[in-house]
């Protein structure tokens, strides 16, 4: 059985986001996640390495990323007032492209805190 080792991988599990973690995976599973803390290793060591569901859906239907991104695109120019939400496990990268996305698009951006 062949290890893959993913150097400086992101934990997204805190607002910390260290991204200096190295990962250990076999054929199915995270089974090391050095430099990560115990929070971070559990999330870690409870995520598949394996690939459950495809790269991407549309309307449950496997698609190829192009083609999903090429929907949400649509969808969001069609929308009148888009919400982007969520972002609670993403980096500030990310979080910074939703806000840019959100701005473009002339819609709001919310998380999940305000439920
Ligand atoms: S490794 Fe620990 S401190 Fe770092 S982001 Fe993950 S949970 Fe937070």
């Amino acid at each position: 059985m062949s290890l893959n080792i993913v150097n400086n991988a992101t934990c997204t599990f805190c607002g910390c986001v260290c991204d200096d973690i190295e990962l250990h995976a076999d054929e199915e599973r995270i089974i090391e996640a050095k430099k990560a803390c115990v929070l971070g290793k559990a999330w870690f060591l409870n995520h598949t390495a394996e690939r459950l569901y495809p790269e991407a859906l549309i309307d449950g239907k496997e698609a190829t990323v192009d083609e999903a991104v090429e929907f949400a695109a649509e969808l969001l120019d069609a929308a009148t007032t888009p919400l982007v939400y969520g972002m609670s496990n993403i980096t500030c990268e990310a979080q910074r492209e939703a806000v840019g996305l959100a701005e473009r698009l002339g819609g709001v951006v919310d998380s999940h805190t305000s439920l």
